[in-house]
C-alpha cells in the first residue's frame, strides 16, 4: 500500500521521486481520471532531459524495466492531454450527443470542426466529456513511436507496474477502470500510442 504526502508525492518503495517543477503548471484541484501515454523516447533519461525545459509532461514515467518514477506532484497540473479534446458522446454513444449542436459542428471543415468540438466538449462536466489537464493525472510509458500507426510494444514489466500504480491511484482518488483512458482515445494523437498497455 502507498500513501500520499503533503507535497502530493506517492510514498511507496515501488516509486522513485524525480520531481520536475518545470512541468507543473498551477494547482490540480481534482483528479477524476488517468491518461496513459507513451513517450516516443528510447529511455527515461531522454524524457527527463526534455523535462528540464519548461513545458509538457506527465505525473509518472514507467521505464522499460518497470521502474516507476513520479515526475510531478499529484497536486499540480501537467500538460499531457494536448490541445483539442475529442467528443466522448460521438465516440461512445451518439444518442447522448446534443444532436443539433453536433450537426452544426460536423458541417464545418475538419480544422474548424476539431476546434468547435473541443469548445463544445469543454462546456460539459466529466464524465460526460473526456478528461482534461485540469482533472486528470498522466502516466507515461517509455517507448518509441515506430511508424504512422505503431509504437514499441509495452513490456510485461511496464504493464505489471502500470497495473500496480493504477490500482493505488484508484484507492487514493476513488476512481474505477472506466476512468482510465489512453491518449489517442481522448485527443488527436497517433492511434498506436499506449495501445499495448494493459492495466486490468
Ligand atoms: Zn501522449
Amino acid at each position: 500500500m502507498s500513501s500520499v504526502d503533503s507535497e502530493g508525492m506517492l510514498i511507496s518503495e515501488r516509486v522513485e521521486h524525480r520531481r520536475f517543477r518545470t512541468i507543473e503548471h498551477g494547482d490540480l484541484r481534482s483528479v477524476r481520471a488517468l491518461v496513459v501515454h507513451q513517450t516516443d523516447a528510447p529511455t527515461a533519461q531522454h524524457t527527463f532531459n526534455g523535462y528540464l525545459a519548461k513545458g509538457s509532461g506527465a505525473h509518472f514515467l514507467i521505464e522499460k524495466n518497470g521502474v516507476i518514477y513520479q515526475t510531478a506532484s499529484l497536486k499540480k497540473r501537467c500538460y499531457h492531454v494536448g490541445r483539442y479534446l475529442r467528443s466522448k458522446c460521438l465516440a461512445v454513444d451518439k444518442t447522448t450527443c446534443d444532436t443539433p449542436q453536433i450537426q452544426t459542428i460536423q458541417a464545418l471543415t475538419w480544422t474548424l470542426q476539431i476546434r468547435a468540438l473541443d469548445r463544445y466538449e469543454r462546456t460539459k462536466d466529466y464524465p460526460e466529456r473526456y478528461p482534461m489537464n485540469a482533472d486528470s493525472l498522466g502516466i507515461e510509458l517509455v517507448g518509441k513511436h515506430l511508424d504512422a500507426a505503431r509504437y514499441e510494444e509495452v513490456t510485461a514489466m511496464q504493464n505489471e507496474s502500470l497495473r500496480w500504480l493504477v490500482s493505488e491511484l484508484y484507492g487514493h482518488f476513488r476512481l474505477t477502470p472506466a476512468d482510465v483512458y489512453t491518449h489517442p482515445q481522448i485527443s488527436y494523437k497517433h492511434p498506436g500510442e499506449a495501445s499495448s498497455a494493459v492495466w486490468q
